[in-house]
């Protein structure tokens, strides 16, 4: 296959992304320094736009009704067809700060737009391209809803960067679905008239007692996890309100939703034992990615021409994102490199928010966005290999 050689339009890109390091690392600094979480990350969201309407994009700012997003293209490129969305993540994680790298990997996508762009340009190649500000992917799921309100429409192929603790390419992950549980019950005297409560921590307890039933009736790749946010404000006041954050996940998002309502069962046994009223409040549901190994090839070697060493499997993972929904929408390439020396800072830890905000990881963004550029690349000029991508990408959408 020829489709990973240094041709003169990813020297190109090679060195317009390069010409951005200083400016970019400047940025994921500034994301570091500032973290925003949930759906409301104005800040992160205005430094990307910015950056790339100082780099000649256009950017619509504020699509699908989110208050952080945008949807950014190079003049004169808007409507060209086929075209790569470029995904920006820049949300943080509550109480640790960038502990998944989204200050890097929308400050890559960012990068990559642009470089792809201007060796568009210097070399004739025709496309679009478009970078994509997709907020709150810590549980919330912009990229759903902008899925849903047509603005990834655009789109014939999507690719991201995220940082992680090996070099990979588009690795298998689960599905994910968020829910909050809400009981409401009586206050009384705990002392005085227990018997007038109706006590709302005791039915949070008893839907944790009953999920842990239910662990043991479930397939292995099941996971679900929650924490309890409001249990009663003093020990002498029978609790009248409390609150669960449950996160359930599987394979796929159909087995996924199958256990949401058996976690729900719980809730509501927790309801029926103590008398309070019990309400649901579902977030969205994150899919598992679509895996487009014609794809996930293109990425590899690209990697490979920037350095890195290939993986030797596609292991499953037991992580979800919203760019899930997005591979099934249409064929998605999900890159991951290590940001740290010994490749072995995993996201969600203290550690790893330290590590998103050093030069190996500024090295490791420019890198990132480089392959993400020089991927597209290939798949605008390589002939018969997007009919190829999206050919595997349809049959494992209907499977
Ligand atoms: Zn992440």
């Amino acid at each position: 296959m020829d489709q990973a050689e240094w041709t003169d339009a990813k020297r190109t890109a090679l060195a317009e992304v390069e010409r951005l390091r200083a400016e970019m690392a400047e940025i994921a600094h500034d994301l570091h320094e500032h973290p925003e979480t949930g759906w409301d990350t104005p800040r992160s969201a205005g430094r990307l736009a910015d950056f790339l309407a100082r780099h000649g994009f256009t950017v619509e700012r504020q699509v699908a009704g989110l208050s952080s997003s945008f949807r950014a293209y190079p003049e004169g490129r808007f409507g060209a067809r086929p075209a790569v969305l470029f995904l920006a993540e820049y949300d943080a994680l509550e109480g640790l700060g960038h502990a998944c790298g989204h200050n890097l990997i929308g400050t890559a996508s960012a990068a990559a737009g642009i470089a792809l762009a201007r060796a568009m340009d210097a070399h004739g190649i025709a496309g679009g391209v478009y970078v994509m500000g997709t907020p709150f992917e810590e549980g919330g799921g912009g990229k759903i809803v902008m899925l849903r309100e047509g603005v990834m429409d655009v789109g014939d192929f999507a690719m991201m960067w995220h940082p992680g603790p090996g070099v990979s390419a588009s690795s298998p992950n689960i599905a994910a679905h968020m829910m909050t549980i809400a009981f409401s019950g009586r206050a009384a005297h705990s002392g005085g008239r227990p018997e007038e409560g109706v006590n709302a921590a005791d039915a949070a307890m008893i839907t944790f007692v009953a999920v842990n039933a239910l662990r043991q009736h479930v397939t292995p790749d099941v996971r679900i996890h929650g924490i309890i946010t409001k249990a009663g404000d003093a020990p002498n006041i029978v609790p009248d309100k409390s609150e669960i954050r449950m996160i359930v996940r599987a394979l796929d998002h159909k087995r996924c939703l199958a256990v949401v309502e058996k976690v729900r069962n719980c809730a509501r046994a927790g309801a029926l034992a103590t008398g309070c009223q019990v309400s649901f409040e579902d977030g969205l549901t994150f899919y598992e990615r679509v895996v487009v190994e014609s794809l996930r090839e293109v990425g590899l070697r690209n990697l490979e021409l920037l350095g890195y060493r290939r993986p030797a499997g596609n292991p499953q993972t037991y992580v979800s994102g919203d760019g899930g929904n997005v591979s099934h929408a249409m064929p998605h390439l999900g890159i991951g490199t290590p940001i740290d020396p010994e490749a072995r800072a995993v996201p969600h830890t203290p550690e790893f928010a330290r590590a998103t905000d050093t030069e190996f990881a500024f090295d490791a963004m420019t890198k990132a966005a480089q392959a993400l550029a020089l991927s597209a690349l290939d798949v605008f000029t390589t002939p018969g290999l997007l009919e190829t991508i999206r050919a595997e990408h349809r049959e494992k959408v209907s499977a």
